[in-house]
């Protein structure tokens, strides 16, 4: 099944259940707390904070996320994508946990022919939170799954909260057993890769209080109104309804890693490093044009770095894979191309994200021509001496004078198997910010000093690219 097609079933199977069919918003989202939309539920946040009375209690989306956390995971895992698409059913006060897994199970086990996704029932395994026995019970006594493919799991996995005070709740999972060539058996408890997770349902009823963190905080009451707040994976239904082995195979990516090896001459298959490069590169390519496409522009912060990073790991795979000029644009079209079909507004905005890659990349290929020599020539040095670190003085050098994001000397450190002393690095680059200030403050005073204005690049450089999007809105 397409994921078109994939896409089409979950909104009619929705729509015909009462509710309200919503587009997708923005990656950029609007929310003070939140870089980029990264679940479903983002767009509907004032509905369940109570901020907002919903102009209907039912709604569904298929919705745009990124998330930067996962990015290390990506080409890794068979899972993880930085952008990914988020299928989702949401009651603002009306059905609650009976409602939202009788739905589940109805749409993934139904017949194809009936507007289902036809999976075997047998495979589905199910998570719920340690203490929620009225889900486990729907779970066996209503759906008539066996007890022995329910497992419980803790708050990490298994419970849902958002600010203090603010909603919160316990989920249950639904996961997809690929089989024994995926690992050894024993249920999502033990195995994440075997038993994948397609489908989060969040069940939003009681209040959260202080406390810190996703594990270690009371709960201190009920929620007036309960909610659902529903997310599914559209990339990973995908890999299993297209019998694949991972997301980058699935058919709006396949055709990214193709195209790369038809520029590169590296077909997938011919060895891991290289089938994760490419993985990379498509994922990366294609979260490149879905940031551009709503607006970001590459940068030194926020955004705008999210998309600098994404898009020079996207290049720099391609270098690995043996290109030597540009690619961008070729790998742009076709993501265009594949994507346009569910967001026809890329096509029309093709010109305007093909010009913002292409300079990002004309600016990259600069930078990286002049810093590889410097970053080749000390992981020489470092190798002669006997040393495995490279240090944060050479880090500093790359950073300050060749452009050099610590990012970049880390992982091309790492490809060489060097590790890079952050420490050292960190130091100095607030070494160089203290001078500024100093400097900037006697420029006020008076005594002129060109070298404040760095302050600004410096800091940005420095801008730690993960964390800031590990804030609430997570699960789902
Ligand atoms: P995982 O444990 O696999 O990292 P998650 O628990 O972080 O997933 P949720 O926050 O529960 O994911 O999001 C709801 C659904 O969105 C998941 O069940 C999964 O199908 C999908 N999903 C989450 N992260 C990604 C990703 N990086 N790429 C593709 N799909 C994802
Ligand atoms: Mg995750
Ligand atoms: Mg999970
Ligand atoms: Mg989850």
């Amino acid at each position: 099944m397409e994921s078109a097609e994939i896409r089409r079933r979950w909104l009619s199977f929705f729509e015909e259940r009462g509710h309200t069919v919503v587009p997708s918003a923005s990656l950029i989202a609007d929310d003070p707390t939140l870089l980029l939309v990264n679940a479903g539920m983002v767009p509907f946040k004032p509905y369940f904070l109570g901020e907002t009375k919903p102009p209907a209690p039912r709604a569904t989306s298929v919705q745009k996320c990124v998330r930067t956390p996962d990015i290390e995971e990506v080409g890794k895992t068979t899972r993880h994508g930085t952008f990914f698409q988020m299928c989702g059913n949401f009651s603002f006060g009306d059905y609650f946990k009976e409602g939202a897994i009788k739905y589940a199970w109805e749409l993934l086990t139904g017949s194809v022919a009936d507007g289902g996704y036809g999976l075997e029932p047998e495979k589905l395994w199910i998570t719920v939170y340690l203490d929620d026995d009225e889900a486990e019970r729907i779970w066996r006594e209503v759906v008539g799954v066996p007890a022995e493919r329910i497992q419980r799991l803790g708050k990490k996995d298994n419970f849902w909260s958002m600010g203090v005070p603010g909603p919160c709740g316990p989920c249950s999972e639904i996961n997809y057993d690929r089989g024994p060539e995926f690992g050894p058996e024993g249920g999502p408890a033990v195995n994440d890769e075997r038993y994948v997770e397609i489908w989060n349902l969040v069940f939003m009823q009681y209040e959260r209080g202080e406390g810190s963190g996703k594990e270690d905080f009371e709960i201190v009451g009920d929620l007036p109104s309960k909610n659902i707040d529903t997310g599914l994976g559209l990339e990973r239904l995908a890999m299993i309804l297209q019998g694949v082995q991972n997301m980058y195979e699935t058919d709006t990516l396949r055709v990214v890693i193709d195209k790369a090896t038809e520029l590169t001459g590296v077909r997938y298959g011919d060895s891991h490093e290289s089938d994760v490069s490419l993985r990379v590169v498509a994922d990366h390519i294609r979260t490149s044009v879905m940031l551009i496409g709503d607006g970001v522009t590459p940068g030194n912060e926020g955004r705008g770095y999210v998309l600098r990073r994404i898009m020079r790991r996207a290049i720099r795979n391609m270098r690995l894979l043996g290109a030597t000029g540009p690619v961008v644009s070729a790998l742009v079209d076709v993501v265009v191309k594949t994507m346009g079909q569910q967001y026809p507004e890329l096509e029309t905005d093709r010109k305007r994200i093909e010009t913002v890659a292409l300079a990002e990349e004309a600016r990259f290929l600069k930078t990286l021509n002049a810093g590889t020599n410097v970053l080749d020539g000390a992981v020489t040095e470092a190798r002669n001496a006997g040393s495995t670190v490279l240090s944060g003085d050479k880090a500093f050098l790359l950073h300050d004078t060749w452009g050099f994001p610590i990012d970049l000397t880390l992982e091309m450190a790492a490809e060489q198997g060097l590790s890079v002393d952050e420490d050292g690095f960190r130091r100095l680059m607030k070494e160089q910010r203290e001078r500024a200030k100093a400097d900037a403050k006697a420029k006020k005073t008076g005594h002129a000093d060109l070298s404040a204005y760095r302050e600004v690049a410096d800091s940005a450089g420095a801008t730690e690219f993960t964390g800031y999007t590990h804030t609430d809105g997570e699960s789902t």
